[in-house]
């Protein structure tokens, strides 16, 4: 997982953005906001960003804000609040269309979570064992990632989808 200091690296380097401490805290997800103050005054003093009075590019506040100056250096990756906007997506769309897959399937009472549901179906012989495995798995996932705010690495995200993709593989019999 990266480092806050790298998170904070890859913002400023990858999108070439000026922009404040509060928002970069946000961006980066690196909290408290002391330690994004602390970071890029080091990162600062190492010639590696500029801080100056300006006008962030994110809030457009008056601030103290902070640009990257050498972007080659660092991770040619793309930012990766990008990649967990995209994700956050991907992966609401998985979960609701697993939703949707079971009420197919049967339609339980509204309100049931999606919890009961697995459990319940799978119980009543709709959905095999190892179909209902992948779908805890998708379920519990999404939670990991979409209330704990927990960093999936690619590789956790692979498994996720393919997961996904057993799932409609059974579904599609
Ligand atoms: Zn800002």
């Amino acid at each position: 997982m990266p480092t806050a200091k790298e998170r904070i690296l890859e913002i400023l380097a990858a999108d070439k953005i000026a922009i404040c401490d509060d928002c970069l805290s946000k961006l980066a997800q690196v909290t408290p906001r002391q330690q994004v103050n602390q970071i890029c005054r080091l990162l600062r003093d190492a010639k590696t960003i500029e801080r100056f009075s300006g006008t962030c590019e994110k809030c457009g506040k008056p601030k103290l804000i902070n640009k990257g100056l050498i972007a080659a250096s660092v991770s040619p990756k793309k930012p990766t609040v990008a990649v967990a906007s995209n994700l956050d997506k991907r992966i609401n769309d998985i979960h609701y269309e697993l939703e949707q897959l079971l009420r197919k399937i049967k339609a339980l009472p509204r309100g049931t979570s999606l919890n009961d549901y697995i459990h319940q179906l799978s119980r009543d012989g709709y959905v095999p064992n190892h179909i209902a495995t992948l779908m805890h798995a998708v379920r519990r996932l999404r939670n990991d990632f979409a209330k704990e705010r927990v960093n999936f690495t690619n590789a956790v995200v692979a498994a996720l989808e393919a997961s996904w993709v057993a799932i409609q593989e059974w579904a599609q019999k």
